[in-house]
């Protein structure tokens, strides 16, 4: 949520320099529009200040108008009725000059004016604009670096959290773990006394959305210490050198603060492995070194707490694990279905949701959907329940946020030709019919051929029981399943289309991670192939890479096979399938079902 109002804050600022920039042009423009008209205006009626004097030792002149600060004079002959201007070289002389005149006798009204604004202004703002904004520009641009001192670094950092386990659903074990950590927050000489040395680093690891932020703002909230935050990708968005000196500061701030939490997000951003000598990479280092000299720097008295947060444990430099560092390590688990169902309800709480609403079935449904997402469904639902009028929160609401959040939109005013329409109907009909003659397969739950987001149809299958392991059997079938649109195009319309290209992308990365990962391959071996250095491929011998792409391609060749042969013998069901969906557009589990009685 603090992200989301950094963002917007960020916005408004860039907003507000954005729209003062604007208006700097507009005034450059209508200023030096008007100053040159009024040069103009000059030009037409000037006189050369050699005439000016020849004129004013002959008498013509009447009338000398003068304004402090300027060399420009105005002046009026004796019979002419406009006014002329001039430009004088040096007033001073040139007042003596006239005053002399009238201590001749002459009859010249000299009027010394002061500086007339708006005249003067243009010709200021005109040479002073440029300036003006590339110096705003250059604000601008310092303020999006985040060198603002008091910029978005600290923001949010002297506020307190109010966010309490209480907010955090779930996660029960890893709150446990971390309850410890409230505690040295609280009563640091409690433990010390002890001999104790309290923990100064923390680190968080686990996909987006999976209340990393939120429960290190809990810890915060439920010790009643400020939570300072970063994020990792802040530090090296800037200019060079700048991260150390950030880091610094931060820490600055934290020792004031202390008792305090400092939460480091993305910290792989600065963490990663140190190997190569890139320019990036060497920005890296002096920021991840600062980091680690920070880290050791702050005595037990101290009362720091530095929190961190990653999704690529695997991408963090050995060095920020050693002791007296982020020694401590807890994973955070995308939600489980006990998990999922409490992270409902808390996000439900402060929505209306009717009373037809299974919150446990949606749990059930939607295995696999982080926090984020799962807070993100509920809150779609409330936008889609509006737009549709509805009292409260209803059930189909919700479905349809579920399925907007992991299709996207349903586009029922897309059009597209009957051809495409069949494509698409034998297309989903493809999966369909393949993953119900597959044992490991899960129900299908609908399939339409209504464009949502970028597919133009889609099948959904029943969500899986969270499982911890997934066989090697479980991974062919799915790859069969995957395959089963492009098969059905092939086979029918004996012409295959880019619709297939998600559905390969997906196969092609299961059947990678099948073989460098799982080693699930015969001729490979159960060898982790992923993620390793060009050096350490080397052990491995030169033409690994080529065994590893033809056992991927015996994967997929097979799985492909499979499918064609799957629909082959289920031509009928393909058929009927594929024409009720051209027909009804939509085919529900239960109906779908009514085809394999
Ligand atoms: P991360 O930092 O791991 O990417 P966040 O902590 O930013 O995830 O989570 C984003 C949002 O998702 C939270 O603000 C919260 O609304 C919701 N959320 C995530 N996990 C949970 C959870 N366990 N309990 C309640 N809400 C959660
Ligand atoms: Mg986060
Ligand atoms: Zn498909």
């Amino acid at each position: 949520m603090s992200k989301k109002r950094d963002d917007k804050q960020k916005n408004t600022k860039l907003w507000i320099y954005l729209v003062s920039l604007v208006v700097l042009v507009i005034l450059l423009v209508g200023l030096s529009i008007f100053y040159l008209n009024n040069k103009d205006k000059e030009d037409e009626t000037t006189l050369a200040y050699t005439d000016l004097i020849k004129e004013i030792s002959y008498g013509n002149i009447e009338k000398i108008e003068m304004t402090v600060g300027s060399t420009t004079v105005k002046v009026k002959q004796k019979n002419v009725e406009e006014e002329k201007t001039s430009i004088v070289p040096d007033t001073e002389s040139f007042i003596g000059l006239v005053q002399e005149k009238v201590a001749e006798g002459n009859e010249i009204e000299l009027v010394q004016k002061q500086k007339n604004i708006l005249t003067q202004i243009p010709s200021y703002i005109v040479s002073f604009l440029p300036t003006i904004i590339m110096l705003a520009l250059f604000i601008m641009i310092f303020k999006m670096q985040g060198l603002g001192e008091k910029g978005k670094v600290y923001d949010d950092t002297e506020r307190k959290t109010k966010v309490k386990f209480d907010d955090v659903a779930g996660l029960d074990e890893e709150k446990e773990e971390l309850v410890e950590i409230v505690e040295f927050l609280k009563k640091p000489e409690k433990f010390t006394r002890m001999g104790a040395k309290i923990p100064k680093g923390v680190l968080l690891y686990g996909k987006p959305g999976t209340g990393k932020t939120l429960i290190a703002k809990a810890i915060a909230g439920e010790a009643d210490v400020p939570f300072i935050s970063m994020s990792g990708s802040e530090f090296i968005e800037m200019f060079a050198g700048l991260g150390a000196s950030r880091v610094r500061k931060l820490f600055e701030k934290a020792r004031k603060l202390a008792p305090c939490i400092v939460f480091i997000d993305e910290i792989d951003a600065i963490g990663s492995r140190r190997s190569s000598n890139s320019g990036a990479e060497t920005e890296n280092n002096q920021t991840l070194n600062q980091l680690l000299v920070e880290m050791d720097g702050f005595s037990s008295e101290e009362t720091i707490i530095v929190l961190a947060a990653t999704n690529r444990p695997e991408m963090l430099d050995k060095a920020l694990l050693r002791p007296g560092r982020f020694d401590r390590q807890i994973t955070i688990p995308t939600p489980d279905l006990k998990g999922r169902l409490e992270i409902l309800k808390i996000h439900s709480a402060d929505k209306r949701i009717s009373d037809d609403v299974n919150l446990e079935s949606i749990a059930e449904d939607t295995a696999g959907f982080t926090g984020a997402e799962l807070a993100n469904i509920l809150n779609e639902a409330a936008i889609i329940a509006t737009k549709n009028k509805h009292e409260d929160i209803e059930n189909n609401d919700i479905e349809e946020a579920v399925k907007k959040v992991t299709v996207g939109l349903e586009k029922r005013t897309r059009v597209y030709s009957e051809k495409d329409k069949k494509l698409t109907a034998y297309h989903e009909a493809g999966h369909a019919v393949v993953s119900r003659y597959l044992p490991t397969q899960t129900d299908v739950k609908e399939v339409s051929i209504i464009p949502r987001g970028v597919a133009g149809g889609y099948t959904m299958y029943k969500s899986d029981e969270d499982k911890y392991y997934i066989s090697k059997t479980e991974m062919q079938e799915k790859l069969i399943a995957l395959l089963g649109g492009r098969a059905a195009e092939k086979l029918v319309l004996d012409d295959i289309s880019t619709g297939a290209s998600n559905d390969i992308e997906v196969a092609t990365k299961i059947a990678r991670d099948m073989v460098t990962k799982y080693g699930m391959s015969d001729t490979l071996g159960p060898i982790d192939f992923q993620g390793k250095e060009p050096y350490e491929m080397q052990m491995f011998g030169e033409d690994i890479g080529d065994k590893i792409g033809q056992e991927v391609k015996k994967l997929i060749d097979t799985a492909y096979c499979d499918a064609i042969s799957l629909l082959q013998q289920h031509r009928d069901k393909l058929d009927s399938i594929a024409e009720t969906l051209l027909a009804k557009e939509k085919i529900n589990e239960e109906d779908f079902k009514k085809f394999f009685n």
